[in-house]
């Protein structure tokens, strides 16, 4: 289910969808989003239904209305990944002092506040701030094109580079234990449902990654261009080698990939920018990425 991003109330101009006005398209730009798929990608509401007149140079928000307003509401989002839009609406809920984007539980909901998208808060001149705010929502928005990747081809992440087709090294084409691919809890039984094929890969029940689910696997092609692009299923670690992206902003390197980081940088970025939004989609796959045992064909990412 899509992420739904709360209000405060319709604008002085009233009419249209929530969240459609300015703070709409704040949000959108942050998020690296063109208009329609910001539209696509989050469900919106305001907790008010109508224009509750100015305040200064913002808009009202009557407390005691938007308290009950939010009582109304909270039983219809247990279980969604919700954002609550400025600290009056956070107040609504009940919520007084957690930081922005940061990530709790209220009444089964999984809630995070983020500033005002109207821009009038002072909080948005901060250079750092107006970071954070890109990174959080930019890490939500990606959300639905993680469905994409358990499923689908991906030219962003096929695994291919300039310099491969001499090298060709990524895969073992035999059994060979030490380069094993992990495999998210999941992963393997999602593709399998979207009809693509997976009978290279051969999978290790028995070890699964410690505490987190998963499987590993060995691949018994040799080719990198001989899965992914409609063939066979391309596993989520081939598409991200030679990176694995562990404890917040470090990385493993593939010892064999022999192609120079500064060529890279690029799909590194990409990289770490996947793994925020499956963390932010699932937070265990946060103890997946940090915990899994990548055998001995990696090093840190600052040696490598
Ligand atoms: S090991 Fe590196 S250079 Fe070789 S095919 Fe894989 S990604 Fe390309
Ligand atoms: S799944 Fe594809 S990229 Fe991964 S080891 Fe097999 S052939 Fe190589």
């Amino acid at each position: 289910m899509k992420p739904i991003l709360v209000g405060q109330a319709p604008n002085a101009e009233g009419g249209g969808p929530p969240l459609t006005g300015r703070g709409g398209r704040r949000i959108a730009e942050f998020a690296g989003l063109s208009w329609e798929q910001y539209l696509a990608a989050f469900d919106r509401i305001n907790l008010l239904d109508s224009f509750p007149g100015k305040d200064g140079k913002g808009d009202a928000f009557p407390a005691e209305e938007g308290r009950r307003a939010a009582e109304r509401l909270a039983p219809s989002l247990a279980g969604r990944r919700v954002v609550l839009l400025g600290k009056a609406v956070a107040c609504a809920f009940g919520i007084g002092s957690e930081r922005y984007f940061e990530r709790g539980d209220l009444n089964g909901m999984d809630v995070s506040v983020a500033p005002h998208p109207s821009g009038l808060s002072t909080w948005w001149n901060d250079p750092g701030n107006r970071e954070a705010a890109r990174t959080f929502f930019s890490a939500l928005a990606r959300r639905l094109r993680i469905e994409d990747l358990w499923t689908s081809p991906c030219a962003e992440f096929e695994g291919r580079f300039d310099g491969c087709d001499s090298c060709r090294k990524c895969c073992s084409g035999d059994t060979d234990e030490r380069y094993f691919i992990p495999l998210f809890p999941g992963e393997l039984e999602a593709a399998k449902a979207n009809g693509l094929l997976a009978d290279h890969l051969v999978v290790y029940p028995e070890e699964a990654s410690p505490g987190n689910g998963g499987n590993k696997a060995t691949c018994r092609v040799s080719r990198p261009d001989e899965c992914g692009a409609g063939k066979r299923y391309k596993p989520l670690e081939c598409r991200m080698f030679p990176f694995w992206p562990r404890f917040g902003d470090g990385f493993l390197r593939g010892v064999k990939c022999l192609l120079a980081r500064s060529g890279l940088r690029d799909h590194k970025r990409s990289v770490g920018d996947l793994r925020a939004s499956m963390v932010e989609t699932d937070p265990n796959l946060l103890d997946f990425f940090d915990d899994v045992d990548m055998g001995g064909g990696y090093v840190d990412a600052q040696r490598g």
